[in-house]
């Protein structure tokens, strides 16, 4: 049976103050039926792995460089993120793809570099609202999925997250009916290059305004195996209602 799994992204949110949410949830969350995953700002990921060390939570980064190690000023690498403390790290969110013009291409290096090192690789991917009401979702989905995600991925390895752009930050989340067409697509995807057995156990997270009063709704649409949360992940209180509708 796959794990579900419940993603916290804290973006560039946090300072050793916020270890007080994280020992809460370290605490409420002892063991748990679900994979729990919190990726704090770099600067906080080996505090934050050695609070929760005998806890159920683990810690991811937000980003990687693809290369291991090199002249890359201000770069952090996946060997780098494993020797911290990480499991895993978000590739291709969309404030990346945007405000740092990550390409797919640059993604999947991405992916492949946290594979080469362990790190379990949550790769996102998401339309504008303009490519929405073009009615080019799944086109653009399909694009990033096939040039996000490299050919030697896993399901033990690779995480897939729909992040609908105009879902991030906004309190708007699309229908349940347009979730599950997305996640069906992209599982359907999946099983074209993967084969359809490995494709049904790739875990695929929901994002976009996840919050503890819609995550159960969110939870119930087929194909949705967990989400990955912004906002709503910095504060133990918001964090564990929605852990605790999966669990
Ligand atoms: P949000 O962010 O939950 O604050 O909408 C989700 C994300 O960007 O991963």
């Amino acid at each position: 049976m796959k794990r579900r799994l419940v993603a916290g992204n804290w973006k560039m949110n946090g300072t050793n103050a916020s270890m007080t949410e994280l020992q809460q949830l370290a605490a409420a969350y002892p063991s748990a039926s679900t994979d729990i995953l919190i990726c704090p700002p770099a600067t906080l990921i080996a505090r934050a792995a050695d609070l929760t060390a005998d806890s159920a939570i683990r810690i991811g980064a937000q980003d990687c460089h693809p290369a291991p190690s090199g002249a890359h000023t201000g770069d952090i690498s996946a060997p780098m993120l494993a020797d911290a403390g990480a499991t895993a790290v978000i590739v291709g969110h969309s404030e990346r793809r945007e405000n740092h013009d990550e390409s797919s291409a640059l993604v999947a290096g991405k992916a492949s570099a946290a594979h080469a090192s362990g790190l379990t690789a949550l790769i996102c991917l998401g339309e504008s609202l303009a490519e929405r009401e073009a009615a080019r979702t799944l086109d653009i989905i399909a694009d990033q999925l096939a040039a996000s995600v490299p050919d030697t991925a896993t399901d033990a390895d690779t995480v897939i997250a729909y992040e609908p752009i105009w879902a991030i930050g906004t309190g708007l989340t699309p229908s349940p009916a347009q979730i599950a067409e997305v996640h069906d697509f992209i599982r359907a995807r999946l099983g074209g290059r993967f084969g359809p057995d490995a494709a049904g156990s790739f875990r695929l997270l929901y994002g976009g305004s996840v919050n503890p009063s819609n995550a159960a709704a969110i939870f119930a649409i087929p194909n949705v195996d967990g989400a990955l949360v912004g906002g709503a992940s910095l504060k133990a209180s918001d964090f564990s209602p929605i852990i605790n509708a999966l669990e």
